[in-house]
């Protein structure tokens, strides 16, 4: 009797996954082109901090869902 083994791939894809950036969950249906990443912005955020040469991120890079709204609060 054979057992199917889980490849890596499968397990990832079985957890939920979690935005290694914002943190954000990604859901199955937002799992695309920039998995591992939730967007297109967090791939960039991960990108421009390789290639700054470090991994501090200088600007604050706002939410998505921040996106139209102005920081009033200060
Ligand atoms: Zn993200």
């Amino acid at each position: 009797m054979a057992v199917e083994k889980l490849t890596r791939q499968d397990i990832m894809f079985l957890m939920v996954s979690k935005c290694p950036i914002c943190k954000k969950k990604i859901t199955d249906e937002k799992k695309g082109p920039n998995f591992p990443f939730c967007s297109e912005r967090c791939k960039l955020v991960d990108l421009n901090s390789w290639f700054d040469g470090n991994y501090t991120i200088s600007s604050r890079i706002p939410d998505e869902e921040d996106e139209n709204g102005e920081d009033l609060t200060k």
